[in-house]
């Protein structure tokens, strides 16, 4: 059984630059990313704002692969702040998870 952080998206949520809950789904960030990701950020930011966060901790990895081109920002169609919402959780994990700050 999952568990669901309920504070997690506005944890992460610290700034109104966040705006994952805008992504409507449409697959064009996946098409365009040179690192083919489908997780960013289709389905992370989808746990995130669900509070699931053992599901983000499994992306670590990808979280900071994200080389933070802007490229699926640039040709996204809801005008997600991609790049921009990676760096959030990248503050969120540094602090909560490796304890930097
Ligand atoms: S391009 Fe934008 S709206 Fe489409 S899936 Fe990616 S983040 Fe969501
Ligand atoms: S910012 Fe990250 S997710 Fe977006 S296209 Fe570049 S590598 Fe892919």
């Amino acid at each position: 059984m999952p568990k669901v952080s309920p504070k997690l998206a506005s944890a992460v949520k610290c700034s109104d630059e966040f705006n994952a809950e805008a992504c409507m789904h449409c697959g064009i960030c996946t098409a365009v990313c040179p690192m083919g990701y489908e997780i960013l950020p289709r389905k992370l930011f989808r746990y995130v704002q669900i509070g699931l966060e053992d599901k983000v901790r499994e992306h670590v990895s990808d979280i900071y692969s994200c080389l933070l081109c802007g490229m699926c920002a640039e040709n996204c169609p809801a005008k997600v702040n991609i790049a921009d919402n990676v760096r959030f959780l990248r503050k969120y994990i540094n602090e909560n998870e490796f304890n930097l700050s």
